[in-house]
């Protein structure tokens, strides 16, 4: 694509070294605040101006948070630092021989470069289901919103009766922690919310299923989670399916392994892969992601490194890599930026170590899961108050965190949610992946 002839990306060298970092996320945005004492000019690129806190995309998604509240300015973080610059650029290449990064506005030179782009939505390679809609970026929870409530809209005016089974029914594809959040949230607006909204509709036809393709929920937590979470998911009239595979979707019907299902809504909650940018070397990536060593080095390239999903550091604890979360992303980010000081300093670089504090997923009110250290497993009421608790540390700003607790506390005591807004009209032509 030609770029523009009035934009540019060129940034003024200084005699400090460039570090550029893609992605601002959360393993991007920590190292490049754990770097602001570093004599380097830091170069923050996202194809967004802001940094999204996915784990509560699912609330902006099903109206229980506006997006603002989950996402925060990504030059906030740079205030004040005449080293730092921040531009909102698309990545689409690197050309490592070259040390530069190539962008729909022009290349960038780095001395040392950060890939932290993330993951994307994986559909396992399979064309016929690339209708279903994923929940990986904050457009995403947007459409989905917007989706979910047209559908409704469009429920009360229609008169065929298969198309208003098609609108009613939700089908969400995988039983992870996004899964079953989804399905939660879904079952609350099913419950309090949309009877109210739409009183002539009848919300008994209303079905939500969960689909997942293994034998249990919440694969990466403890037995015990899987199984509580099984049973929240049932109390709550929601319809799961293990051992169940999606193989098709096509005119409102989602083809499973084990028989059909009418829906003009699938969410896909299944899994993320590495977003692997183009131009590093095929040798450097196994499992979609890049193969770094313990100091986040990816593999062939002294001045190269990698953070967070997009990374694949191999352990003996971790043999096919650290699980695909934020506080790995974090972690990262910032013992990277310990290193980089370090060798700026002439010193080793320390290897990087995993600290699991636990993890966790919500259903609803009262209800949640939570795996500590050392085996500990909660339920219910504390699980929920503690998966809250957590959520509001580390959503990004103060403001962010007062307006969640403010919006979280509201529709606690009212049983309401303030946001189901149809702010955009979403159509599937319109959709990004
Ligand atoms: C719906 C959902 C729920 C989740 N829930 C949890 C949870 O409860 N707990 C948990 O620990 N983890 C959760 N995760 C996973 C967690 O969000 C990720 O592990 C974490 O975001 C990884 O951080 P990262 O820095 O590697 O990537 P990200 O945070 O994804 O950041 C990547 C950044 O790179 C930018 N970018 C990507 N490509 C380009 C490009 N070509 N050019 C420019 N910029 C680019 C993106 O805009 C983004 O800002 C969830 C993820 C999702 C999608």
């Amino acid at each position: 694509m030609a770029i523009p002839e009035h934009l540019s990306l060129t940034i003024a060298k200084s005699e400090l070294p460039r570090i550029v970092i893609i992605g601002g996320g959360f393993g991007g945005l920590k190292l490049a605040k754990g770097l602001k004492k570093t004599k380097a000019q830091v170069v923050l690129l996202d194809r967004n101006n802001f940094h999204t806190f996915q784990p509560l995309l699912y609330q902006v998604a099903t109206a229980g948070l506006e997006p603002d509240s989950i996402a925060g300015p990504l030059r906030k973080s740079f205030e004040g630092n005449p080293n730092y610059f921040f531009r909102m650029v698309k990545v689409t290449g690197i050309d490592t021989d070259k040390n530069e990064i190539e962008t729909t506005v022009g290349n960038l030179s780095y001395d040392y470069l950060v890939i932290a782009s993330g993951s994307v939505t994986n559909y396992f390679g399979n064309e016929k289901i690339k209708k279903v809609l994923p929940l990986k970026r904050l457009v995403h929870a947007l459409d989905l919103r917007s989706h979910i409530l047209q559908n409704f809209e469009q429920a009360v005016l229609t008169k065929d009766e298969k198309k208003l089974e098609q609108m009613m029914n939700i089908v969400v594809v995988g039983g992870g922690p996004t899964g079953v959040e989804v399905c939660g949230a879904l079952s609350e607006l099913k419950k309090h919310i949309l009877p109210r909204d739409y009183p002539d509709l009848d919300f008994s036809k209303m079905n939500i299923h969960l689909i997942e393709g293994t034998d249990r929920l919440l694969n990466g937590m403890s037995e015990a989670s899987g199984q509580n979470s099984l049973r929240y998911m049932e109390k709550l009239g929601i319809n799961v399916q293990l051992n169940t595979m999606v193989e098709e979707y096509e005119d409102d019907v989602v083809k499973l392994s084990s028989g059909s299902i009418e829906s003009a809504t699938v969410v896909w909650s299944a899994g993320v892969r590495g977003n692997v940018l183009s131009g590093i070397n095929s040798t450097s990536v196994e499992r979609s992601r890049l193969v770094v060593d313990e100091f986040n080095r990816v593999k062939g390239f002294d001045n190269v490194f990698a953070v967070g999903d997009v990374a694949l550091m191999k352990s003996e604890e971790f043999p096919n890599g650290h699980p695909m979360l934020a506080p790995v992303a974090m972690q990262q980010g910032s013992h990277l930026s310990k290193n980089i000081k370090r060798h700026f300093q002439g010193k080793k670089m320390m290897p990087f170590k995993y600290f699991d504090k636990g993890s966790m997923a919500t259903v609803g009110r009262n209800k949640a899961v939570v795996d500590m250290p050392g085996g500990v497993h909660v339920k219910g009421l504390l699980a929920w108050v503690i998966w809250m608790f957590i959520h509001i540390l580390y959503l990004i700003g103060f403001r962010n965190k007062l307006i969640a607790l403010n919006n979280w506390v509201w529709s606690y005591l009212t049983y309401d949610k303030g946001t189901r807004l149809i702010i955009r009209t979403f159509s599937r032509k319109n959709r990004k992946d």
